[in-house]
């Protein structure tokens, strides 16, 4: 899950970490006020979207009155913003961060997050902060510096201090920068984050070290430990089939082509995905309907793959374990029933209560049912399908 930069800043400060002092605004008249409020020479009114790149595509202005504010604030309110990070079709902005503007001297990136190959997190930190890191990351990696963490002993203060000097800060600063990099840890930690970014963070000419970005992704297997972040969650800002598909206990992944696939684990579902594309064809989504589920949920599961019309095809590519292929079976039949689809279904059972599943499918001799032997021969079937769509 997802948070805006201001509810991450709210975090950030009761942690300590320095931010810049702000609020959010909805209207024009609030971003005023906030304005006023703040009492700034240098405003700073930023669109508040779940994606980055603000800066470039025009969602961060720097206002030097109270008019000024108001019309960027007219400016961003409502508008599509498209950046780096939102793909073409950008994301509208209906709220505004209005906070104090920093005189920075030099900004710089730092993150934690979790390195699956050492099993620890990692400190992250570079110089190039500000711009696209995944560039820097690609074409100068000896501008990205790491600090990896014991999870016993936690960030060590003297790690902390090291990065600060890696990163060429000035002596009188360091400890200011290592006292946001421990918040930042502890936050990272305490709230069950995947990644907590700022970049940048800054020094600024009156000497003090702030995080003036943030981002915080949080565990969704964790959220049921942190009410005060659930609380926080912008579903405006999430795809709606998506949501659907979470509320079911259903994971739903979009990917733009036109084979639906019904899958059940994640390991079936990239496996799927692949032997789909191996032979020619575009995997429309998939749908891992995971390890339980009564017939009635996977018929649903069925009306979120095909319900933008996106799918000419449903794969359904089901080893059953815990969930038995005869509840598959009806489910399809269900789904069936309820969406009359009239788009090719190619069913592969394999596993758990399998001869019943097949009799149950064959029973109900729906036309647009195929079924298969293999995974190998549904997906040509089903690529091949589409194909004369
Ligand atoms: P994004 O990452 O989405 O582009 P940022 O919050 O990083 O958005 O803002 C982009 C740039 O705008 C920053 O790199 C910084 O130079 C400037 N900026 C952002 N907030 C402030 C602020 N409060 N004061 C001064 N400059 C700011
Ligand atoms: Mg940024």
């Amino acid at each position: 899950m997802n948070i805006h930069e201001y509810q991450g800043k709210e975090i950030l400060r009761s942690y300590g970490v320095s931010v810049p002092v702000g609020k959010p605004a909805f209207s024009v008249e609030e971003a005023a006020n906030v304005a006023k409020e703040l009492d700034s020479k240098v405003i700073v009114v930023k669109a508040q979207i779940h994606a980055g790149g603000r800066g470039k595509a025009g969602g961060v202005k720097i206002a030097k009155s109270i008019d000024e504010v108001k019309n960027y604030a007219k400016e961003l309110l409502g508008k599509v913003l498209v950046t780096k990070q939102t793909g073409p079709e950008g994301k509208k902005v209906n709220r505004l961060l209005v906070e104090t503007g920093c005189k920075i001297k030099k900004e710089l990136y730092l993150s934690f997050t979790v390195d699956r190959t050492t099993a620890q997190t990692v400190m992250i930190g570079s110089e190039a902060g500000g711009m696209e890191i995944e560039e820097v990351a690609s074409s100068t990696p000896e501008k990205i510096l790491k600090e990896y963490i014991d999870p016993f002993i936690g960030l060590a203060p003297f790690q902390a201090r090291r990065m600060a000097f890696r990163l060429n800060i000035e002596p009188a600063l360091v400890n200011k920068a290592a006292a946001l990099m421990m918040g930042l840890y502890r936050v990272f930690v305490d709230k069950d984050c995947s990644l907590a970014e700022t970049n940048p963070f800054v020094l600024t000419e009156d000497g003090n070290v702030m995080a003036l970005d943030i981002k915080l992704n949080f565990d969704d297997s964790a959220l049921y430990r942190h009410k005060d972040i659930t609380e926080l969650r912008d579903e405006s800002e999430e795809d709606s089939k998506e949501r659907e598909a979470a509320a079911l206990g259903l994971n739903y992944v979009n990917l733009g082509g036109n084979v639906a696939c019904m899958v059940n684990g994640a390991g079936l579902a990239m496996a799927t995905v692949d032997i789909i594309k191996h032979y020619g064809g575009e995997p429309a989504n998939f749908l891992d309907v995971g390890g339980q589920g009564s017939a009635e949920d996977d018929a649903k599961a069925f009306k979120i793959m095909t319900e933008d019309g996106q799918a000419k095809g449903i794969f359904v590519n089901i080893f059953g374990g815990i969930n038995k292929c005869d509840i598959i079976a009806e489910g399809i039949i269900e789904a069936n029933k309820m969406l009359d689809l009239k788009i090719p279904i190619v069913v592969r059972l394999d596993g758990t209560n399998v001869k019943e599943g097949r009799e149950i499918l064959r029973k109900a001799n729906i036309p647009n049912v195929i079924m298969v032997e293999s995974m190998t021969e549904g997906a040509k079937k089903v690529v091949e399908l589409v194909k004369d769509a």
